[in-house]
């Protein structure tokens, strides 16, 4: 059973204008796409193709060669696409599980944006910002390089990830050029946080 792009919640053009519609297609529809077709090619005829995806992760290191670029990149995206939405940005209500949560861990919401942005600010070169759940259900910001994420085995802070950031150049460059700041500051405007909060109530259990 191959693994499948999945279609986007919203249009191309529906995150207009914090994230173009052009870089959304070419996103979407070149770069998830090729991660799914070679992570289908790295696995086909071995036992990984029977395995859910977080189950992959969770055994990069023993999985054929491309399982780590590939499944990192075909479940990253999945998850970044199911955390924006156009109807997103603001902050999570204060008494919502994961509002509190935020608060409790960060000391603030402006707190915590501020972490992830210098988590997300700080990656070099390519790579994730990530906001996490650990083994005690507490949250975490992380960042990880390439394709990893922390459900990999190779990953230095393990976790769920409940909210993802692509800081790769091709999720921005065409709107933002060089300006990754105003590209992250341009996310929280997005952010779907009833997703991110079902995320983390799914991640506790
Ligand atoms: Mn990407």
């Amino acid at each position: 059973m191959a693994f499948k792009l999945p279609k986007l919640p919203y249009d191309y053009k529906a995150l207009q204008p914090h994230i173009d519609g052009r870089t959304m297609k070419i996103h979407h529809t070149k770069h998830h796409q090729g991660y799914t077709n070679k992570l289908n090619a790295a696995i086909a005829g071995t036992k990984f193709e029977k395995m859910k995806i977080e189950d992959i992760l969770k055994k990069v290191s023993k999985a054929p060669a491309g399982a780590r670029n590939n499944g990192g990149g075909f479940y990253n995206h999945n998850l970044f696409w199911s955390v924006m939405s156009p109807d997103g940005g603001g902050a999570p209500s204060k008494t919502s599980a994961i509002g509190k949560a935020i608060n409790k861990s960060f000391g603030s919401f402006d707190k915590f944006k501020e972490q992830f942005a210098a988590a997300a600010a700080t990656r070099f070169g390519s790579g994730w910002a990530w906001l996490c759940v650990n083994r005690s259900g507490n949250l975490f910001i992380t960042s990880t390089p390439n394709q990893d994420n922390p459900l990999m085995d190779v990953a230095e802070k393990k976790g769920t990830p409940i909210l993802g950031l692509d800081v790769w150049e091709h999720a921005y460059y065409l709107k933002y050029q060089n300006k990754r700041g105003d590209y992250v500051q341009a996310f929280f405007d997005v952010v779907n946080w009833s997703a991110v909060g079902r995320k983390f109530s799914a991640a506790k259990k």
